[in-house]
């Protein structure tokens, strides 16, 4: 068994109730960590919109009475999802093809189509067909840290920092950078979140552990920036799974006063988990206002970060997730989007920042609608820190 497949949701769209328990229990048996099952089209799209991941493999039977497969699969390919697709039928195999090729114009990932009745072998060769095909097009590493890989890393100091410039639009400058997580694998050099952001929110002690990690690095860092005479605002990421910790405004309190940074010039930016605004998380989030550090709700617009949380929690910032902001210089409805969600955040007297700005034509469209700050690849990646000085200097230059 593929020891990736703890990492993978699943979702089983039969109106056969037999049929949909047969391939969830075959999925479950290849040790697949997520299974759901709708009964149609409805509900499949229903199950898709609740869920907290995306889903990375879709088994969808083709003949359903009502919201047919064929028009299930057009309603998914409108959500644009990503998933490896596998069609369940006991069809004629010609009317499968089409069905097929109909898909992969609308831009689905059809991995094969398996017919009833289903063994267990063909559902273990669709899902290493996915980790082939799909899996390395999804931008998502092949590779997947352990939590004991993880543990040793922060244990020998091997977790890094990057820095992502942020850019105020009415001046051009920069406003501060994010601090972005980085691991060190002794054999694969430097590894991306997304490859350890999950197995760290496993556990709230681990998630915590790496938080302070890249606390403790930033802030130091932010300090020698200062000292240096560049005065950079500093945002880091805190899950809300990292604050179960009465004592964490404290403690990064005096990580700041030993730095020499101010408080005003830190933001957490806030990115949901599991959990929602339990009266722990607003307890120590209230406490980090109080001592005037900054709090932003990062992602904003996903269904991770909504309007409830907006509502409950002392925000300062915005932050427009990128899912919104790439491309929309040429999409009404993602224009739309971007106005409300700016009117919004100024309404509620909050810095608007947009991510993952990548053209300029979005970057035009963003300071007319009046987004305060923009990050984004249009800037810079992030980067290493010896390397923010530089491109700081560069960048004033050429906004001068
Ligand atoms: P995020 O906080 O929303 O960070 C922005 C992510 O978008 C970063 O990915 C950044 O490299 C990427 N990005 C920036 N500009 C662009 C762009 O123009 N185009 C595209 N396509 N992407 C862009 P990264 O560094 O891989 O981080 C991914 C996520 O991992 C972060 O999303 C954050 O949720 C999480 N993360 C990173 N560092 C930490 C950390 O120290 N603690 C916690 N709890 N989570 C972290
Ligand atoms: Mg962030
Ligand atoms: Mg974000």
């Amino acid at each position: 068994m593929d020891k990736r497949n703890a990492a993978l949701t699943a979702l089983v769209v039969d109106d056969s109730r037999t049929m949909r328990e047969m391939v969830s229990a075959m999925l479950e048996a290849q040790g697949i960590g997520h299974v759901e099952q709708a009964e149609d089209g409805v509900s499949a799209f229903r199950a898709i919109d609740g869920l907290e991941k995306p889903v990375d493999l879709l088994f969808c039977d083709l003949a359903m009475p009502g919201v047919d497969g064929v028009e299930t699969l057009r309603g998914l390919a409108a959500r644009n999802i990503e998933a490896g697709v596998v069609l369940l039928s006991g069809v004629d195999p010609k009317l499968i093809k089409t069905v097929a090729d109909m898909a992969e114009q609308l831009g689905l990932r059809v991995l094969g189509s398996i017919s009833k009745p289903f063994r267990e072998d063909q559902i273990a060769e669709v899902v290493a067909q996915y980790h082939r095909i799909v899996a390395p097009k999804r931008g998502r590493p092949a590779l997947t840290i352990t939590a004991q890989e993880l543990e040793a890393a922060i244990d020998d100091n091997r977790i890094e920092v990057f820095y992502q410039p942020k850019i105020r639009v009415s001046d051009s400058q920069v406003a501060g950078v994010e601090a972005l997580v980085r691991m060190r694998h002794p054999a694969y050099g430097l590894i991306q979140p997304s490859a350890f952001i999950d197995i760290a929110e496993e556990t709230s002690k681990r998630i915590t552990r790496l938080t302070l990690a890249v606390l403790q690095k930033a802030i130091a860092q932010a300090g020698e920036w200062r000292r240096a005479g560049l005065e950079l605002g500093l945002a880091v990421n805190v899950s809300t799974q990292s604050l179960r910790r009465l004592d964490l405004p404290d403690m990064v309190e005096d990580m700041a006063s030993k730095a020499g940074v101010d408080h005003t010039s830190i933001t957490m930016e806030v990115t949901e988990s599991q959990v929602m605004g339990t009266a722990e998380i607003l307890h120590i989030l209230s406490r980090f206002r109080l001592r005037n550090f900054k709090l932003s709700i990062d992602d904003f617009g996903t269904g991770h970060s909504s309007l409830a949380r907006l509502r409950r929690l002392p925000f300062t910032e915005l932050k427009i997730d990128r899912s919104f902001v790439d491309g929309a210089a040429d999409d009404p409805d993602l224009q739309s989007i971007l106005t409300s969600s700016i009117e919004l955040g100024k309404r509620l007297r909050m810095t608007v920042v947009a991510e993952g700005v990548e053209r300029w034509a979005d970057w035009r469209l963003l300071e007319r609608l009046g987004c305060d700050q923009i990050q984004g690849y249009i800037a810079s990646l992030p980067l290493a820190a010896a390397d923010i000085p530089g491109f700081v200097r560069r960048w004033t230059e050429r906004a001068a």
